[in-house]
């Protein structure tokens, strides 16, 4: 009798033993998954958004959202950064810098606000621009150029399908989109590019491609995210700003004078004077 209650106890000992155990076991597992997520969002704030899709059509052909684990949190090892005297993440005279960009244009309805924005505030920014899209406006191009704006390559087409299928077609393209560019900007020779979708996260072979054929690229660590959904609010596109420049001394800021983004140069002399009260200065990428 004695024995058998002593079996039951050890019985009952070893099941609470295990629930014990299983229990503890679930709490580490979850606790880990927890700091893991954590650290991932940490790490890239724009992964909690990563399932938005990019609903305009670009060049007939649906382009593939950028995908948001491709917004850097900071510039990559090897990239072209935007001032090589400075380091990018200590400025020795604590100097902080905004790089206004603007990719996939030139447009004719955004892209003169635009400059008639960066002129009122005596601001130059730096535009990647479409092959095809310089070519039909070639005023633009030249008026950017002119008024002293830098103008950089971002491929002929931005077809993603196309480019990033072969290196040899990512190159191709760019070196389409510079024999134009070099053909309206009288000794143009600047070889920088910004991958369409960014750099981060294509296979090593495309920007070896690209650095090989002569080119810099250079991606960005701020954004309003003025492509990924349509007609974006001033206060959206603003707060992405304050989201993406947080502890941020340079600071490389995508946005797009496509033909699509008609709130980007609604957003963008709100996005200036917040820049300017957080004490940044503004240059060209050069
Ligand atoms: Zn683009």
């Amino acid at each position: 009798m004695n024995n058998s209650g002593c079996e039951k106890d050890k019985k009952a000992g070893k099941i609470k033993y295990l629930l014990f155990a299983a229990g503890f076991s679930i709490l580490i597992f979850t606790a880990i998954c927890l700091w893991n997520k954590k650290a991932d969002i940490k790490s890239n704030p724009a992964s909690m958004m990563g399932t938005m899709v990019k609903k305009h059509l670009r060049h007939g052909t649906s382009e593939k959202q950028v995908p948001l684990k491709d917004v850097p949190e900071d510039f990559q090892a090897g990239d072209y950064e935007p001032n090589s005297k400075n380091d990018k993440h200590a400025v020795p005279d604590g100097t902080k810098t905004a790089y206004l960009s603007f990719d996939d244009g030139p447009s004719a309805n955004n892209t003169p606000r635009i400059l008639d924005i960066l002129d009122n505030y005596k601001i130059k920014a730096t535009f990647f621009l479409i092959g095809q899209h310089a070519q039909a406006n070639k005023d633009l191009v030249e008026r950017e150029w002119s008024s002293g704006d830098m103008v950089y390559n971002h491929t002929y087409d931005h077809n993603v399908d196309f480019i990033y299928k072969d290196p040899k077609n990512l190159v191709e393209d760019l070196n389409e989109c510079d024999t134009i560019l070099k053909s309206l900007l009288p000794g143009y020779d600047k070889k920088v590019c910004r991958f369409p979708g960014g750099s981060k996260n294509r296979p090593a072979v495309f920007k070896a491609a690209v650095a090989k054929a002569g080119y810099r690229y250079v991606d960005w660590n701020c954004l309003t995210r003025d492509a990924e959904v349509p007609n974006l609010s001033i206060d959206q596109q603003l707060g992405y700003i304050k989201q993406f420049s947080k502890n941020k001394k340079d600071l490389i800021v995508l946005m797009h004078d496509d033909s699509g983004e008609t709130t980007t140069p609604d957003a963008l002399p709100r996005i200036i004077d917040y820049l300017k009260s957080c004490g940044y200065a503004f240059k060209t990428i050069n």
